[in-house]
């Protein structure tokens, strides 16, 4: 594997490997004081963040400095990005000075897929961060890898979320974490119902392999997860639904609708949440959520993505 772009057409064995790869290294890194492997010394890992971020961009962070590589964070306020250099002379500068790896988040979807295509020559390898409403592979691959945790009552290893049924409630439309969850969950098994208004669903979704709903009371009672998503404004131009305040009566994940799920039913939540609209606070603030269990697994899956990338193919050499 060369870049992490997207989870469409990923091979279920390259993504099981990267699952298993984080499962082991959470085990041998849990309970140590010092926190580091020596894995990736000498390589340079460069972030950069055309959109805010705070979990995705600490968690690459602190994933590269406990692998032991160099960690450069670049913003786009900050850089001469902001003076009107274009994506690509940024890129093949960063490349220029060292960065063995790219992780980039940009609103543009594609964006992480032109990088790549730049940097063909270069030997630099790049993740994609989030790009615009397309993807956001990380995301996914910390999600399976808490829904195999949660699921497999605490044994990552060797479980896999074949049959599992996993629904995705908000806004699909505008959702890369949504996108990156279907390709990535129906790759390894599971079976995705998306659950929204029809506002809030992508045109030629009937195309994709998942079940639609619009009544996510009746989806509730045969779910094995359920993963709420952020209502994205900053991509919202126009009304997609009356108000906040119905979209939560029917969409929002409150204490009533938790008892419709069964026992062992997880819930996620990508980060940030919107309390009180997408997911009540007593929710998400319960045990039956997984919501920083997601975000110290995030952790784990950067390592091993970066681990992956980095290191393996060095390995093999
Ligand atoms: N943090 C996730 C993302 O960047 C989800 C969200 O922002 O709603 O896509």
């Amino acid at each position: 594997m060369r870049h992490l772009l997207g989870t469409e057409g990923i091979d279920p064995a390259d993504a099981v490997a990267i699952l298993d790869t984080a499962a082991g290294l959470k085990q041998s890194l849990e309970g140590r004081e010092v926190r580091k492997l020596p894995t990736l010394r000498g390589r340079t890992v460069i972030t950069m963040f055309y959109e805010n971020s705070t979990r995705t961009r600490v968690s690459f962070e602190i994933a590269g400095k406990w692998m032991s590589a160099d960690v450069v964070n670049v913003s786009s306020s900050g850089s001469s990005v902001s003076k009107g250099e274009s994506l690509r002379d940024t890129a093949l500068t960063l490349a220029a000075a060292g960065a063995d790896c790219v992780v980039v988040r940009h609103p543009a979807s594609g964006a992480a897929h032109r990088l790549a295509g730049w940097l063909k020559d270069v030997g630099t390898s790049v993740v994609n961060a989030g790009d615009g409403m397309h993807e956001h592979p990380t995301q996914a691959l910390l999600d399976a890898a808490t829904l195999r945790e949660r699921l497999a009552g605490g044994d990552a290893t060797g479980q896999d979320l074949r049959d599992r049924r996993i629904a995705i409630v908000g806004d699909v439309l505008h959702s890369r974490v949504a996108r990156s969850n279907v390709h990535l969950l129906t790759a390894l098994g599971a079976h995705v119902t998306l659950v929204a208004p029809p506002t809030l669903l992508p045109t030629g979704v009937g195309a994709w392999p998942v079940t639609v709903s619009h009544d996510l009371d009746a989806e509730l009672p045969s779910q094995d997860a359920v993963m709420l998503l952020r209502v994205q404004a900053e991509r919202m131009h126009g009304g997609f639904f009356p108000s906040a305040r119905e979209y939560s009566i029917a969409y929002g994940l409150n204490e009533r609708r938790l008892g419709l799920l069964p026992e062992h039913a997880v819930v996620l939540h990508p980060g940030p949440m919107l309390r009180g609209m997408e997911i009540a606070s007593s929710v998400a603030d319960s045990p039956r959520a997984a919501i920083t269990e997601q975000v110290r697994n995030g952790v784990h899956v950067r390592m091993a993505v970066l681990y992956h990338l980095l290191a393996h193919e060095e390995e093999n050499a």
